[in-house]
């Protein structure tokens, strides 16, 4: 576990959650080096630990939540809109539960795909039930971070009407490994790695619109509910992706969300 960032920032202790699968079992548990310690209940209202364990090499990585919905900020870094100025209000577009994938699972290129690019992007995963929560009390609504990918069609993106398929095709969210709480996110690296090679690198400090800002403004429109993902916005530019490319998203404190990309027949 990184304490890089440990300091007057955190809020709480760091605490690694994982989902995972075990025996044909699906639990969360928290990970603690390579061991998991299996928690029963909701992960969002204080789960006990079962006293049962396992290791984390052994296990199968689930996506860290089950989200009832998955909301992107777009536009977020001003290093990824040519160093304009930040919008008046965050620019929201949606992705679905069922574009989600767990870290090594497959990013599936569709066969009809042009321009399929990758978005490494934080996620902020909500812990309370938020409506209509001003900027101040926005960080309490949110449990924790993971990594994420807006996996991103650009011929689509920009010839549909709306941004359904582009945006929110099956495979084109993967997210983890991990859900990290007590990070202080306001100020963590993010970067993508396509093949080994650095195609992003920044830091979360560069958000145009905070994780507060965007939590409070989301729920002025649409009630989030525990497990709800946000993906924060991606900095910098993106490129293509064909199949057997594999693309690495890695956020301080939290770890390396790994995708291989494969092309549909
Ligand atoms: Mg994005």
């Amino acid at each position: 576990m990184s304490q890089a960032t440990a300091g007057a920032s955190q809020s709480q202790d760091i605490t690694k959650y994982a989902r995972y699968e075990a025996g044909g079992t699906a639990a969360y548990g928290i990970v603690d080096g390579d061991t998991v310690r299996e928690l029963d209940g909701d992960l969002f209202s204080s789960p006990q630990p079962t006293g049962k364990t396992v290791s984390l090499s052994s296990v199968k990585l689930l996506a860290p939540c089950e989200p009832s919905k998955v909301i992107a900020v777009g536009r977020n870094y001003k290093s990824h809109i040519g160093n304009q100025e930040r919008a008046p209000y965050p620019g929201l577009f949606a992705k679905y539960p069922t574009s989600i994938v767990a870290t090594e699972e497959s990013i599936i290129r569709p066969a009809d795909a042009e321009d399929l690019h990758y978005e490494g992007e934080m996620v902020v995963v909500i812990g309370k039930t938020a409506k209509n929560v001003s900027v101040e009390d926005a960080p309490s609504h949110a449990f924790g971070v993971t990594c994420g990918n807006d996996v991103s069609e650009r011929g689509w993106q920009s010839s549909d009407l709306q941004w359904f398929r582009a945006k929110a095709s099956d495979t084109f969210g993967p997210m983890g490994p991990v859900l990290v709480t007590g990070l202080n996110y306001n100020d963590l690296s993010l970067e993508t790695r396509v093949n080994g090679e650095t195609r992003q690198s920044q830091r979360t400090s560069d958000l145009l619109f905070s994780v507060a800002e965007c939590i409070s403004y989301i729920s002025q429109y649409v009630t989030l509910t525990p497990g709800d993902a946000i993906f924060s916005g991606t900095p910098g530019s993106t490129k293509g992706m064909v199949g057997g490319d594999v693309v690495e998203v890695e956020i301080e404190g939290i770890g390396v969300l790994w995708n291989m990309v494969t092309q549909a027949k």
